[in-house]
């Protein structure tokens, strides 16, 4: 079977297809590689201040196309508001890096050992090719999320967006050359089959998406025993305790979970309220949730967009039925909305069980189940009753029980009276738990460290060796 050279593009608010997305072939994804491989020595011999230098040229040069980035984007993903939140979050992170990346890069001193003529000196070695594989959710910023980083270690990117939201790539190609980068970071179109190429020509992959895709991704780098980062999905609860302020919480949570559809990893997709306080919690749940709007027909008014991957319609509305089928009742939204493009409107749902779907699975929508619960116990026990552990939130008003109450859940970033804060601060180091993910931290100035390894010199100062060896 010959292998397609164009895929279909989506417009996900009129469901019409309204362009090609040219793919990449295996052959030439190599091929990228090799000039990647041997573009990398020089750029790693630049100074870290001179690679920041062309950082922050590319920040410029994003900054320079911010309204092209926002056309593709809202192509592509059919939202705007989200959009301006990428494209200025994306170049401010990269301003950041810059900032805070010779810092972590700098060398450390010749050390003297404990054996007097031995000393040691602490190196960083940059991997060479660093594969980025990433989803469509938040298209640009997680293209270069980890790629920022990779870069100021002295790593040159191989980079395959989603097939389903790839229209920004010319404009990256064009701010890459802007900014002196285009020798050292090439982006390739296409979907799973050039994805695996891009695994072959890396020495390190960074990958965003589901944990299905991230399984084979793991499993293809484990092949070819190169490190992998793996970001995956959630389904992240929060838990209303007794004490929360509730008019706060239920604010938090419309936000936490309906924002950008609730098509964000760090998506709230389950609360645990305590039963004392959830007839009220509900009630202004339902109220926030309602005051919402499609943004419909104009993308600039109203706050929620439409469901961005055409393969998320028949989940969302499958997770739906079986809930309605098992008995829950939507007290908003409920059903999808087809206007040529498909629309989730924010949904409440109550009287769930764990055997649903939509509280075993993530949903990637913006549908909320709200589980009433006994006491703080069952709401930690039911939480942590999950393959996922992304992140999580507490609502309460006494520090001392969000502590520990948050202490005790299994996910690696927690906000405590909001919701996805991680989505929003990126200077606190946190990892995956359980299926949602491996490697080291993506945030935080750990991040930079996952792309290079340690390298040692040992140095003898001037003792004949073997002195460790007794003489014969
Ligand atoms: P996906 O797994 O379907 O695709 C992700 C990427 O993998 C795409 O670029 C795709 O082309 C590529 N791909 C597909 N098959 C491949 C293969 N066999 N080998 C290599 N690459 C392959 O995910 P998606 O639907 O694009 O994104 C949604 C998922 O991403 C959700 O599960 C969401 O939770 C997750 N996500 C996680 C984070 C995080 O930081 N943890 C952030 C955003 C999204």
């Amino acid at each position: 079977m010959t292998e397609a050279t164009t895929l279909p593009l989506r417009n996900p608010r009129t469901g019409q297809s309204d362009g090609e997305l040219p793919v990449t072939s295996a052959a030439e994804v190599a091929a990228l590689g090799v000039a990647l491989r041997r573009a990398q020595p020089a750029w790693a011999d630049e100074s870290i201040e001179q690679r920041c230098q062309r950082l922050s040229a590319l920040a410029d040069a994003l900054a320079a196309r911010r309204e092209g980035f926002l056309d593709t984007l809202l192509a592509d993903t059919g939202r705007w508001h989200e959009s301006q939140i990428e494209v200025d979050g994306t170049i401010a992170a990269i301003r950041r890096w810059v900032q805070q990346a010779p810092a972590c890069l700098a060398e450390k001193p010749v050390q003297q050992e404990a054996i007097p003529f031995i000393q040691t000196q602490q190196t960083w070695v940059a991997f060479p090719v660093v594969g980025i594989i990433s989803p469509w959710n938040f298209p640009l910023m997680l293209t270069l999320i980890d790629a920022v980083p990779a870069l100021a270690a002295g790593c040159s990117i191989l980079a395959k967006p989603s097939e389903v939201t790839s229209r920004f790539v010319p404009l990256l190609r064009e701010a890459l050359e802007e900014a002196g980068l285009g020798e050292v970071f090439a982006l390739v179109t296409g979907a799973g089959a050039t994805g695996q190429a891009v695994i072959e020509a890396s020495d390190q992959i960074c990958f965003t998406g589901s944990v299905a895709t991230g399984r084979k991704v793991g499993e293809a780098c484990a092949r070819r025993f190169i490190p992998a980062s793996l970001e995956l999905g959630g389904k992240d609860p929060a838990l209303v305790l007794s004490d929360a302020n509730i008019e706060h919480a239920a604010r938090a949570l419309a936000w936490g979970s309906f924002v950008n559809g609730g098509q964000s990893c760090m998506s709230i997709e389950r609360v645990y309220v305590e039963a004392p306080v959830a007839d009220v919690f509900i009630a202004a749940l339902v109220k926030e949730a309602a005051a919402l709007e499609l943004a419909w027909p104009d993308p600039k008014q109203g706050q929620i967009g439409p469901v961005i991957a055409a393969s998320q319609v028949a989940l969302v509305r499958n997770q739906l039925a079986d809930a309605k089928a098992k008995g829950a009742r939507a007290l908003t939204g409920g059903e999808l909305i087809d206007h040529g493009g498909v629309w989730c409107p924010p949904t409440v749902l109550v009287d769930v069980t764990d055997e649903m779907t939509v509280v075993a699975d993530e949903s990637f929508a913006s549908v909320l189940p709200v589980i009433v619960v006994a006491d703080e116990a069952e709401a930690i026990a039911r939480a942590n009753n999950t393959e996922f552990g992304l992140s999580a939130a507490v609502f309460t008003q006494s520090p001392e029980r969000a502590q520990r109450v948050a202490r005790q859940l299994q996910a690696g970033g927690i906000s405590i009276n909001d919701a996805c804060l991680t989505g929003m601060v990126q200077t606190a180091e946190k990892q995956s738990f359980k299926l949602s993910g491996m490697g080291g931290s993506r945030m935080g100035t750990a991040s930079i460290r996952r792309f290079v390894r340690a390298r040692a010199l040992l140095i003898n100062t001037g003792t004949a060796s073997p002195w460790w060896f007794p003489a014969a």
